[in-house]
């Protein structure tokens, strides 16, 4: 028997466990070759070959033992978002699969035009793509021509697709494209943004969201003009490690929270980097990877810094840091009392971790914000024993479920949860970090007494 001769089940033919193991049953388990005919749809439990060992002739005349093609049982619905549900073998002693994935048909997906080809769309974002349920890369822009067409014939994008930054403006005729990303340059973000929305296009933009807060405002108000949705790029709200702590800590499950060590580190070359120049970049280590210290405490916290205090220092030796910080340590303080001490830093080797200190307990998670590789240990007092314990829950792509999450908003027509406003909030507080290190004192930020006050509505991860 061939492949093409499997005994395939439509939808409406599949069988549950129960009636696989009752059909399986039945038949005698021996030393029987080859498989019982197709399965046909007549109304009964089908019954199922005994998959006995058969052989097969190779070209050169040997035989070899091979197995008769089966299909075992699975469940397949027809809606097309719920996922195959294939044969159990695991036991429940071992963590859950999770469910098989559900990926659309590609033209019920959004498509997406990525623009700037640098080191975050060739190594995370396009291949992440490729992995979405929701998403697809529809549309490239670049200023390399010659990269632009390697990269679109690897991914499969049309020629026709293809945009300088001169061309940019097309992208409004192209009806393939609903979201544009924008993975530019800080001081790009921008321009790129507001041209995409008068383009008519729904925006995610890239951390931080510009180089100051009235570029913010004023990628918020042209979005908010063309009636499109502007989300900020922040994975880490998508990440289920942090979302695990998140729900944690709004849940007060080891009590209050109280004080929060966060830091995030790297090291950094070429000082012709635009990362190393100011007008390009807008700081250095702060706005780059200290955000993640500065977006994930307050993701994680709910609430709002009232006061910051922060002290800001380059190597003066160093050309490296002739125009941006090389390190920035600040403290913050939010209205429940809860402090927090953060620092990052461009010259030392990878260190991205934080904990959160509870009344009762505490969360602790290393590569906290690193694409891959999170390790989460908590503590807890347990009567006379103090319980420490590593939690390990199955990764995500960070990229691909962020991108689905916006184009989910964009097909539920839902605002984003990642919003511009939380990008500008993020950019009015770094702007009063530089102002603390500069003048050398705490600076005031106005109290926020609503919680989750600059996000969207909350996703269905999030929720208790
Ligand atoms: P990169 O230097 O590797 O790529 C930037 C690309 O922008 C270049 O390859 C080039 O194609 C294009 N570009 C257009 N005009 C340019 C100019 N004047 N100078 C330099 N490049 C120009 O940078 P990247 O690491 O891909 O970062 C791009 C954006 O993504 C930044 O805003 C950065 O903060 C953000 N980022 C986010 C994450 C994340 O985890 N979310 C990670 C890395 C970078």
């Amino acid at each position: 028997m061939n492949a093409s001769q499997e005994n395939h089940l439509s939808t409406k033919e599949f069988i549950s466990r129960k009636q696989f193991l009752k059909a399986a049953s039945l038949l005698t388990v021996g030393a029987v070759s080859g498989v019982t005919a197709a399965c046909q749809s007549t109304g009964q439990s089908p019954s199922y070959p005994v998959p006995t060992r058969s052989s097969f002739d190779t070209p050169t005349g040997q035989k070899i033992s091979t197995s008769p093609p089966y299909s075992p049982p699975a469940e397949v619905p027809t809606d097309v978002s719920q996922p195959i549900e294939l044969e159990v073998w695991k036991s429940d002693v071992d963590r859950k699969s999770a469910p098989t994935p559900t990926p659309l048909p590609l033209n019920q997906r959004i498509g997406y035009a990525v623009v700037g080809l640098g080191h975050l769309s060739l190594d995370e974002i396009l291949p992440a793509l490729s992995s979405c349920k929701r998403s697809r890369v529809a549309a490239l822009v670049s200023g390399n021509v010659d990269k632009m067409r390697k990269v679109a014939q690897q991914y499969g994008v049309k020629e026709s697709s293809c945009y300088t930054y001169q061309t940019y403006d097309q992208l409004k005729d192209n009806p393939e494209v609903q979201i544009i990303y924008i993975v530019l340059p800080n001081s790009m973000h921008a321009e790129y943004t507001i041209r995409g929305a008068q383009a008519g296009k729904h925006i995610l933009c890239e951390k931080p969201m510009a180089n100051s807060s009235a570029e913010c405002q004023a990628m918020i108000d042209a979005c908010q003009k063309a009636n499109r949705k502007l989300m900020i790029a922040y994975r880490i709200h998508y990440e289920p490690f942090n979302q695990y702590i998140r729900k944690k800590i709004q849940a007060n499950e080891y009590g209050k929270p109280k004080f929060v060590d966060a830091f995030n580190c790297q090291s950094s070359a070429n000082p012709r980097h635009w990362r190393h120049i100011k007008a390009l970049a807008g700081g250095g280590a702060l706005p780059d990877i200290g955000l993640y210290c500065l977006n994930t405490t307050r993701f994680l916290l709910g609430e709002e810094p009232i006061e910051v205090s922060a002290y800001v220092y380059s190597d003066p030796e160093n050309p490296l840091f002739s125009e941006v910080e090389e390190v920035c340590s600040w403290q913050m303080k939010f209205p429940s009392g809860v402090m927090v001490n953060c620092a990052t830093h461009y010259n030392v080797h990878d260190s991205r971790k934080y904990r959160v200190m509870t009344e009762r307990g505490w969360y602790e998670l290393d590569n906290a914000y690193a694409y891959t590789g999170q390790k989460l240990t908590t503590s807890r007092a347990d009567g006379e024993i103090v319980r420490q314990e590593t939690v390990s829950i199955v990764p995500k792509n960070q990229f691909a479920a962020e991108m689905d999450y916006f184009s989910q908003c964009v097909q539920d027509n839902r605002a984003p949860y990642s919003s511009g406003e939380e990008g500008l909030q993020d950019q009015r507080i770094m702007e009063a970090i530089y102002q603390s290190a500069r003048q050398n004192r705490p600076v005031k930020l106005p109290l926020i007494e609503k919680k989750d006050a600059f996000r969207g509505p909350i996703p269905p991860e999030l929720q208790a």
